[in-house]
């Protein structure tokens, strides 16, 4: 067959680094820091709960923007947790924050307008923008503090802007965006008349007494925000892939729309039992946030015995690490070395990167793995 019958736009397209990682990881028997999901089993309560709906016959297909229940979950802890007044009709249940970032910017983003992403960026909203006939801008969160310099930022935007997209806490940096940080945002924002897409999955990780604060509560800002979470990475089952958008009904019908022709609906029992563990959050957060505080702990101190130097997180289940001096080329070479060679799989940044070349310098290893998994990856680095 001489005829190439592949889309234009898929050309830049390879398999994402997690999958690669992930495979390597399989196929060198190594202890896999890399890829981001826990290696332990989220609540059984959550799982019974999927299967009482099951039992109680909620097998058909839910309403396309998500069930009821499910959306009025989310209403009630956003504004319980943020002071944030939404309606039903604004919240859009999506399979995973990848469908809703899909969704999102499908339902906005045609050929030509600029879209400005942080870098690091979470890989998909690359591929996202380019799917969509964008074109990515990015702004650099410089090492050592994954700080944005104002003039960077306001230098990205231009007449052709039409959306920043904002992740925090931020994966890989494990960066909270300060108020500070996210008021100049918004001004930007506001200021240009753009879109505001904030990534805000690992909403309830964060460490030290820091605050995620969503960026639609900052002044002028919910008419113009899509938020969006996921309920993977708050109850740890990133394989029933529910997650969600929420904006004011203008936005949320329009991402309502690329999402009906998507997947139309994401699985019901799924959303029962995910709404029932919403309604549970407040006894539930408190346990979640110390497991994964003393994962954190653990990983910055076992770090902090090897060549590598962490960057403490304060947010998300990441961590990045600074190479050895002289031991390797780059990222890449330390991840393929590592894996190969020491039987521990990571994730080399370079790839989160399209303008910074900060990326080769570092390596992301995830924590949200049982505690053993993480000393027994971290002695078998402490090796180089
Ligand atoms: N955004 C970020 C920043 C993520 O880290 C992830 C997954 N790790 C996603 C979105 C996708 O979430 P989901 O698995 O719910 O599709
Ligand atoms: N978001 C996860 C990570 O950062 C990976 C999810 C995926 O592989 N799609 O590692």
């Amino acid at each position: 067959m001489g005829r190439i019958f592949n889309a234009n736009r898929i050309a830049s397209m390879t398999t994402s680094i997690f999958a690669t990682m992930s495979k390597m990881a399989f196929d060198y028997n190594a202890t896999n820091l890399g890829q981001g999901f826990p290696d332990f089993d989220g609540p059984t309560w959550i799982m019974e709960a999927a299967f009482d709906a099951m039992k109680s016959g909620k097998n058909q297909y839910a309403p396309s923007p998500g069930i009821m229940s499910l959306r009025k979950a989310v209403k009630d802890y956003h504004k319980k947790y943020y002071d944030l007044d939404w309606n039903e009709n604004e919240i859009v249940v999506t399979a995973g924050a990848t469908e809703a970032l899909y969704s999102t910017i499908q339902a906005f983003i045609e050929q030509g307008d600029e879209v400005v992403i942080f870098e690091p960026f979470y890989d998909s909203y690359l591929a996202d923008i380019i799917l969509a006939g964008g074109q990515p801008i990015c702004v650099t969160l410089h090492k050592p503090n994954f700080d944005f310099v104002k003039e960077e930022l306001e230098a990205a935007i231009s007449k052709k802007t039409k959306m920043i997209i904002l992740n925090t806490p931020h994966n890989p940096t494990g960066k909270l965006f300060s108020k500070e940080e996210l008021e100049f945002i918004a001004n930007l924002a506001i200021k240009n008349d753009l879109l505001v897409v904030s990534d805000e999955v690992y909403e309830f990780l964060t460490f030290d007494g820091a605050t995620h604060i969503p960026i639609a509560t900052i002044e002028g800002m919910k008419k113009r925000t899509i938020t969006i979470s996921s309920t993977g990475k708050t109850f740890g089952m990133t394989g029933w892939k529910i997650g969600y958008a929420i904006a004011n009904e203008l936005l949320s019908t329009a991402i309502q729309k690329v999402h009906q022709w998507t997947t139309f609906a994401v699985n019901t029992p799924g959303q029962h039992a995910m709404a029932h563990a919403i309604s549970m959050l407040e006894s539930y957060l408190p346990e979640f946030r110390k497991t994964y505080k003393e994962k954190r702990d653990i990983i910055y101190k076992e770090l902090k015995k090897t060549n590598f130097k962490p960057h403490l997180p304060l947010g998300s289940y990441f961590i990045m690490v600074d190479l050895p001096d002289g031991k390797f080329n780059d990222d890449v070479d330390a991840a393929t070395n590592l894996v190969r060679e020491h039987g521990v799989a990571t994730i080399p940044p370079s790839v989160f990167y399209l303008k910074s070349d900060e990326g080769k310098t570092m390596l992301r290893l995830c924590f949200a793995k049982q505690n053993e998994t993480i000393i027994e990856g971290i002695a078998k680095m402490g090796k180089i």
